[in-house]
């Protein structure tokens, strides 16, 4: 890997935004980069001050020794926001003079010189090394930095991207000036993109934003978003792999378990991600569950018959405001587990009360089996790969709720051997986090003397209650606790506030290892744990 390689999300992320001439990288980027702390590199200055010295000092474009040379007189200043936007030639500001036209018109054929766009390539590497930077330019994913941790291609048609210019500059749209331009950038774009040496394409791995109709404002959002979304993810594996490398196995899944986990799970040992099998990308495709489920009148009919059962066999009461629960919005259902029942007796019932479908993740080996799996995709539960376990499970919980849906979680993955809570891990509070969405309390009670782990079938007229909270936001209340926003800390503090308020619900038998814990706040962390967490 090179010396610009991802960075990973503690430090920020190394960004890569290439696209044709105009596309609105630079202001793109530079507004994006300010807006989420990052530097921002226009590596087109680089080109283009080379080009202008060229021109200045009458060198030709053949003798590649002159212009290498050239390139020790650059740099890119810092604007004190560290936007890396201007240039200075031998420590004069000459940023105007290369945006001129007599550059646009000769830096194409400049910047297809072997020799100098490798003098340039250190250099723009050596900037990344940093991380937290958005690099923007023509090849930035593709050669100067192969191993970014995002890559973006902003691209328009020709005439849209002309039109901006024209605007830019105040030329009269309906002048020859303004004909002009659309030829100039097609020639560009002609000269960028056939040259044999790093040509203008995005990378396999780019994420294409199409910004014909788009304002500048739109643009922002979108690249700010899908940067947030890498740094999530970024993060999310960060913690996957230090939970790999601690041998604490997956925290991920252990939050988000698949119904019929525990056949999985004989032991009390944690669990260990399998290495064995074919690697992810030799596996067949996951055929995904549908979000918001097409056909939702089967699962309220599901649920009928469920509901009718649980009625039969179980004394069953549900408490809680459940009149005020938000009927549409993103939110994590999350609840202790203490028995196979649990499922059945929140979903059965929660479904009807929200008026929309609850979201499962599930293995893909149960939702895939052809005797049973459509029923699991009619009752909402999504497959994933166990063998590519959390990030998949991490990823498949956040598009359930970017959908605005509802998803379902025990956080503590396995169900508890005495009923009690047990110490859960991260996955849920970094959902929570990440995705903002509201979480939703729930507390079973009792479910384990109904249908205790080992036991083949549930005891018959026990009294089981499924006691439903307030629903709150994490982030807003970490922030009243003045709790740290980001990173690993917050991500313990969010697991905590979730896991403190199913607690509050349950009986003191049920609390488990969250009973121990200083009194039981209504804002769920002890202030202690908070100062610990340097807020
Ligand atoms: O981005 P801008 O239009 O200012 O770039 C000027 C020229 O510099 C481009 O047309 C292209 O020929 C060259 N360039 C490049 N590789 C980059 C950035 C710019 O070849 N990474």
């Amino acid at each position: 890997m090179q010396e610009t390689a991802s960075t990973g999300a503690a430090h920020g992320l190394v960004v890569a935004l290439d696209g044709p001439a105009s596309s609105g990288k630079s202001s793109v980027g530079a507004a994006a980069a300010r807006e989420l702390g990052y530097r921002f590199c226009d590596t087109g200055l680089l080109y283009r001050a080379v080009t202008w010295l060229a021109l200045d000092r009458g060198i030709m474009a053949n003798d590649a020794g002159a212009l290498v040379a050239l390139v020790d007189e650059i740099d890119l200043v810092d604007n004190g926001n560290g936007r890396l936007a201007r240039v200075a030639v031998d420590g004069v500001d000459r940023t105007e003079a290369v945006r001129g036209p007599q550059v646009d018109i000769a830096v194409s054929a400049i910047s297809g010189i072997a020799e100098l766009r490798l003098a340039l390539l250190t250099r723009q590497r050596r900037l990344a090394s940093q991380g937290r930077i958005v690099m923007a330019g023509r090849d930035i994913g593709t050669i100067v930095l192969p191993d970014a941790d995002l890559k973006l291609f902003l691209d328009a048609s020709v005439e849209e991207r002309a039109r901006r210019r024209v605007l830019e500059r105040g030329i009269d749209p309906a002048s020859d000036e303004a004909g002009e331009i659309v030829a100039e950038l097609k020639r560009r774009d002609e000269l960028d993109s056939s040259r044999p040496i790093a040509p203008l394409r995005a990378a396999e791995n780019a994420f294409v934003i199409r910004t014909d109709g788009n304002q500048l404002d739109d643009t922002v959002r979108q690249v700010v978003e899908a940067i947030r979304k890498a740094e999530a993810e970024a993060e999310a594996e960060r913690v996957v792999t230090a939970a790999r490398a601690s041998g604490t196995g997956p925290a991920l899944a252990a939050a988000v378990p698949p119904p019929g986990h525990e056949a999985a799970e004989p032991t009390a040992e944690p669990r260990r991600l399998r290495t064995s099998g074919p690697p992810r990308a030799q596996r067949r495709p996951i055929r995904p569950t549908p979000i918001a489920t097409h056909n939702w009148w089967l699962t309220k009919l599901g649920t009928l018959v469920l509901r009718w059962i649980v009625r039969a066999i179980v004394r069953f009461r549900v408490e809680g405001d459940l009149a005020s629960l938000p009927k549409s919005g993103p939110m994590i259902m999350a609840a202790n587990h203490a028995s196979s029942a649990d499922p059945v007796l929140i979903g059965a019932f929660l479904n009807q009360v929200l008026g929309r479908p609850l979201n499962w993740l599930g293995k893909r080996e149960l939702v895939e089996f052809w005797l049973t799996g459509w029923a699991f995709r009619i009752a909402g539960i999504h497959p994933v790969d166990r063998d590519a376990a959390d990030l998949e499970a991490f990823r498949t919980a956040m598009r359930i709720l970017e959908a605005g849906q509802v998803l379902a979680v025990f956080p503590e993955g396995t169900r508890s051997r005495d009923g009690g809570l047990q110490q859960v891990r991260e996955g849920v509070g970094m959902l929570a986090l990440r995705s903002g969405a509201l979480v939703l309390p729930v507390a079973v009670i009792d479910s384990d003397i109904l249908w205790p782990r080992g036991r083949l079938l549930p005891r018959f007229g026990k009294r089981v209650t499924v006691r439903y909270g307030t629903p709150f936001s994490v982030p807003d209340e970490l922030a009243k606790l003045r709790a740290p926003a980001k990173g690993r800390q917050a991500t313990e503090a969010a697991t905590r506030l979730v896991m403190t308020r199913i607690a509050e619900l349950l009986p003191p038998r049920q609390r488990g290892v969250y009973a121990a814990d200083p009194p039981l706040s209504r804002e769920g962390v002890p202030a202690e744990r908070l100062q610990s967490h340097g807020s």
